[in-house]
């Protein structure tokens, strides 16, 4: 509910001038609320599960290149088979493979025309989000669910 700001009046939301004084009234701005929504949007979106304090430093420091890789498409095979001894590494290749799947399966999409070509191309912008934000966790040292698809368990 608005008022106005001469008369106190009660005013519709989207009034322009106040019915009773005639006052310009000031339209909140759409675009505050729409930039609030996102931010509200993004920061609900990046705000996920983070058991970094479950890992060694030494694990981390040693095992972070091997983690980035987890997040380059079959990449993830290269800590999955090489870095088998690092919990760190293999909570990253969890996240990758993750991806990857959601990856494949926004390729798979594209094969279908018009719903898919869509479908596809919305996958592969979500996708590319999370492969930046899944390299910049590992960058990062941090054990940080990927957002949405993060929470799933392939490997332990
Ligand atoms: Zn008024």
């Amino acid at each position: 509910m608005r008022y106005c700001s001469s008369c106190g009046n009660r005013i519709d939301e989207n009034a322009r001038v106040c019915p009773v004084c005639g006052a310009k009234t000031e339209k909140k701005s759409d675009k505050s609320d729409v930039q609030n929504k996102i931010e509200d949007f993004i920061t609900n979106f990046t705000n996920t599960a983070d058991t970094t304090a479950q890992y060694t430093a030494d694990d981390i420091t040693k095992n972070k290149s091997m983690a980035v890789l987890a997040y380059l498409g079959l990449l993830f095979l290269v800590p999955l088979l090489a870095a088998k001894e690092s919990p760190f590494a293999r909570y990253h290749t969890n996240q990758g493979i993750l991806l990857f799947i959601v990856q494949t399966i926004g390729v798979a999409a594209t094969q279908i025309p018009y719903a898919g070509w869509a479908a596809g191309a919305l996958i592969n912008v979500f996708t590319t989000a999370l492969l930046v934000i899944g390299v910049l966790n590992a960058i990062k040292g941090e054990a940080k669910e990927l957002p949405i698809i993060g929470k799933f368990r392939i490997i332990s």
